[in-house]
């Protein structure tokens, strides 16, 4: 076994640590912005209902003053007859009375309508919301915990760029240079045990040549077909 490996091990133990903590950390802006994107469409329902419910609102009141510009309408109509002596102008007059009854009524059950409609807007728009101040206060403790837990990964991570700084100053150069370049493109396991004969890393099966360097020589051996640094660990 080349004298290097069992330090390159260690480092390459660090590496995956470091590998696993900036994992962790990438998969935080994404779920605070996940939980971030599911408080938007709840927000954005509740505001919906809100809108519905004042235009329900405001069509009752339409409603309400046309109501009122035909009942004042009636009271001048009522006034007319009054003061008219001409039998086929009372009549026409109780014509337009009669129309704006039943017109009356018809905006009446409108009205009614739309009151029942407001109801069931309003009890939806009440528990929509008090749902969204639940999931407001669920969200901001969750991001106050992803924040903090990204404050503690990115602490260790610096420790962990300490420490490793510290070990390599006492590693061979070219060594480290040799682990470095195959760790840039097979990170995590630039250095693989031989298991049955097989690369650890690639799992292609070796010669009997290559095999028997790796178990006898004291040199670097290199997987042929992934190139990884190849140790003997049974
Ligand atoms: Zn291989």
């Amino acid at each position: 076994m080349h004298p290097s490996i069992p330090s390159l091990l260690k480092l390459q133990e660090m590496d995956k640590k470091i590998i696993e903590i900036r994992k962790l950390l990438a998969k935080i802006p994404v779920e605070i912005e996940k939980i971030q994107k599911q408080l938007k469409i709840e927000e954005e329902k509740v505001a919906q209902n809100k809108k519905e419910l004042l235009q329900v609102d405001l069509s009752i009141k339409e409603i309400e003053a046309e109501i009122a510009e035909l009942k004042s309408k009636i009271n001048q109509y009522k006034i007319q007859q009054l003061s008219t002596r001409k039998n086929e102008e009372y009549q026409a007059l109780s014509h337009q009375i009669d129309n704006a009854i039943q017109k009356i009524s018809d905006l009446e059950d409108e009205a009614l309508d739309l009151l029942e409609k407001k109801e069931g807007i309003s009890k939806t728009y009440k528990e929509a919301d008090i749902q969204l101040h639940h999931l407001a206060v669920e969200v901001k403790k969750k991001i106050e915990t992803l924040s903090a837990q990204k404050d503690n990964l990115e602490k260790t991570l610096s420790q962990l760029f300490e420490e490793r700084k510290a070990y390599i100053s006492h590693l061979e150069p070219n060594t480290l240079q040799i682990y470095q370049r195959i760790a840039a493109s097979k990170p995590g396991s630039a250095i693989t045990p031989v298991i049955d004969e097989t690369c650890g890393g690639c799992h292609m099966r070796m010669t009997k040549q290559a095999y028997l360097k790796v178990k006898a020589s004291d040199a670097l051996v290199f997987c042929e077909y992934c190139g990884r640094i190849l140790y003997f660990s049974e």
